[in-house]
């Protein structure tokens, strides 16, 4: 039985959990999508270009930042705030790969290609997902963001989206990590327990493009490369909103 004192206490602590993951205010110095000025030339382009850790920035064909290979670290940003801005907008994850590249002078969101989702996604999968993830050779960072996005905070499982420990009861995978030799076998073992349809997310720098591994000769994106990839979720590592609200996208 709970005790008026115990329902004073509950009430005080207030509401646990975001209302709408889909309309969260975060602090200016978050690291979503960045803005790049139209005013960037090729010059500056090649600069930065020289000081990314990551290769993200190109300056051919045009000036460009890959959210696919960015390590978030901001280093751009420190060195020409009148060019590169990180805005707080988390809600960058995409189902078309090049949409992650971001033009200089594009203020846009990131668009969500519904068009792209496969019919069964919606129609299987449109009130419950379940997904196995699989740690890829991860340094643990948005293992842990996937973790918090069932957390009381976020509380994916509202939406009928949870892990699940064996790939034979879900619905698709979930990667992190760039893909190391080591796990490369397991990451196949472990599509192919899973039953038909079943989709494909990567989350986090390093298992959308390797990251800074990427020339490494210790991993094996063969995979990856060989499948057809459903949501790509960026970040490094990738953040619970972003995570979900990608996820929201391509269910409904
Ligand atoms: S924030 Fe991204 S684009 Fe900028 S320097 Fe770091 S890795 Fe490169």
């Amino acid at each position: 039985m709970i005790l008026p004192r115990e329902l004073q206490i509950l009430k005080s602590h207030g509401s646990q959990y975001i209302r709408n993951l889909a309309d969260v205010k975060l602090p200016e110095t978050f690291r979503g999508r960045p803005e790049i000025s139209g005013n960037m030339t090729v010059a500056d382009a090649l600069e930065l270009e020289n000081i990314c850790p990551a290769g993200a920035i190109s300056h051919y064909p045009e000036p460009a930042l890959d959210m696919g290979k960015c390590l978030f670290c901001k280093e751009c940003q420190f060195r020409r705030p009148d060019l590169v801005k990180f805005t707080n907008d988390y809600k960058i994850a995409a189902n078309n790969r090049d949409d992650l590249v971001v033009k200089a002078g594009d203020k846009n969101p990131i668009s969500f290609r519904h068009n792209l989702v496969r019919d069964e996604i919606r129609k299987i999968f449109g009130r419950a997902l379940k997904l196995r993830q699989i740690s890829a050779g991860g340094d643990n960072s948005c293992e842990m963001e996937l973790n918090a996005a069932g957390n009381v905070n976020f509380d994916m499982g509202r939406f009928g989206i949870e892990f699940q420990a064996s790939p034979r009861h879900c619905d698709g995978i979930v990667i992190t990590g760039p893909v190391t030799l080591n796990m490369a076998e397991a990451l196949k073992i472990c599509y192919e327990a899973t039953p038909s349809p079943k989709i494909i997310i990567l989350a986090g720098t390093d298992a959308i493009s390797g990251g800074l591994f990427s020339e490494s000769a210790a991993i094996d994106r063969s995979f990856v490369e060989s499948h057809a990839i459903d949501l790509y979720v960026p970040g490094n590592p990738a953040h619970p909103l972003t995570f979900v609200n990608g996820i929201l996208n391509m269910m409904r």
